[in-house]
């Protein structure tokens, strides 16, 4: 009798499964539009410049491979602060907020989620869009946590439902965490504008809720890291208590090196030093530290000027080919193809994904006729295409939705 002979067969990721299926399609022309990573105009991965050269600065430094502390690299946390708050945050003036070196978004999330878990009132919500980036809600589920669902989605206009969304948030209990992007809405492309996120914010302040925001696209957005912070900045500013995972994955390329910050904004020094030292006790049993690599190639870029302004002209690069990409594929559609559909919301929504409101039969329909493959939700990733690519991918589009 074996120890796992009651282990059942778990559901496949379903990115996971439209990149098998891509693999096993042996049509010459096909295209896979549902990996979350950046790609240049040949669809070929995409290594900054910023980092090539950081790396190889390091490796002129010569440096050892010691462990690094529980938190991680120092002046990392305090580069990945100052870049997420601003040069003059007030928390951060006023030494309030606890950070911590963690495994790029997700284990970010996944220790702030324990910290909840540990310290919040038994049986607090944690409220997460609808839709939202799936992992979340696992996240926060094998932390412990009862994840609820805010209306954010509005598939009639393709954009957000912020009647909805504030409907919901006034009906959830009072010290309730709510999970927010603070750019870059992952699956949807659909944020708040500045006016709206004013009114989230004060319904958190009216509410007492526990922001926490998710920032995994600073940057890589808009091109602009100061623009793409507006919400997690007015959230930060306004004195409220909130947490924030913050991702470098995208905004420098470094998915694989797992380099993130989860960050705790604190009501003074001293509570600051508490919470801090329960960071250490979640991550210490987790995984010790965090790696070594990522965390020194970013603090290179942030702490080097030249470095640092490379960088931004990348980021304005990779944002725009998306935002360009986007264009295209409006254009292509309403201009060559006559699409009688409203197509605006592809280049209304920001950031590396697309919801282009098809329907999963015609997802299907695509995948089998034209061999360009997506998530059954609709949802494109923008930075798998490209000048080569965007014209058949429209056709495809108009086929099954004329
Ligand atoms: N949050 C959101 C909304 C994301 O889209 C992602 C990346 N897909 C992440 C967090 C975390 O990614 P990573 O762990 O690679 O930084």
């Amino acid at each position: 009798m074996s120890f796992w002979a009651n282990v059942q067969m778990g559901p496949a990721d379903p990115i996971i499964g439209v990149n098998e299926a891509f693999k096993k399609d042996p049509a010459e022309k096909k295209y896979l539009l549902g990996v979350g990573a950046y790609r240049d105009d040949n669809g070929k991965p995409y290594v900054l410049s910023c980092v090539r050269k950081a790396e190889q600065k390091l490796l002129s430094e010569n440096v050892d491979k010691e462990y690094l502390p529980i938190t991680g690299l120092e002046s990392f946390n305090n580069a990945a602060v100052k870049f997420a708050y601003g040069e003059n945050s007030k928390p951060l003036a006023e030494n309030r907020i606890a950070v911590a070196q963690s495994l790029s978004g997700t284990g970010s999330l996944r220790v702030g989620a324990a910290f909840l878990q540990r310290f919040l009132p038994k049986g607090t919500k944690v409220y997460v869009p609808k839709p939202t980036w799936g992992n979340h809600i696992t996240i926060f589920k094998d932390a412990g946590m009862e994840v609820c669902e805010y209306r954010y989605f509005d598939p009639r206009t393709n954009g957000l439902d912020i009647a909805g969304l504030l409907e919901d948030l006034k009906a959830a209990p009072d010290g309730s965490v709510i999970l927010l992007h603070g750019c870059a809405h992952n699956p949807t492309g659909v944020d708040p504008s500045k006016e709206q996120w004013n009114e989230i914010l004060n319904l958190s302040i009216k509410k007492n809720f526990l922001p926490f925001l998710d920032v995994a696209y600073q940057g890589f957005a808009s091109g602009n890291p100061v623009e793409d912070a507006y919400s997690l900045r007015l959230f930060a500013e306004s004195g409220l208590q909130m947490m924030l995972a913050q991702s470098f994955a995208k905004n420098l390329g470094l998915y694989g090196e797992r380099t993130g910050a989860i960050s705790v904004i604190c009501s003074s020094p001293e509570e600051k030093a508490r919470v801090l030292s329960q960071l250490k006790i979640v991550i210490r049993s987790m995984y010790s530290s965090p790696p070594l690599n990522g965390a020194r190639i970013a603090d290179k870029v942030m702490n080097d000027p030249e470095l640092l302004s490379l960088w931004y002209s990348e980021l304005k690069a990779m944002s725009g080919r998306i935002i360009d990409m986007r264009k295209s594929l409006r254009d292509h559609l309403e201009n060559d193809f006559n699409s009688k559909l409203k197509w605006n919301h592809i280049t209304d929504q920001i950031g590396m994904f697309c919801f282009t409101g098809l329907k999963p039969e015609q997802v299907d329909r695509i995948r089998s006729e034209y061999h360009i493959y997506m998530t059954r939700n609709g949802r494109i990733s923008v930075a798998g295409l490209n000048t080569k690519n965007v014209k058949y991918v429209a056709e495809a589009f108009h086929a099954v939705t004329k």
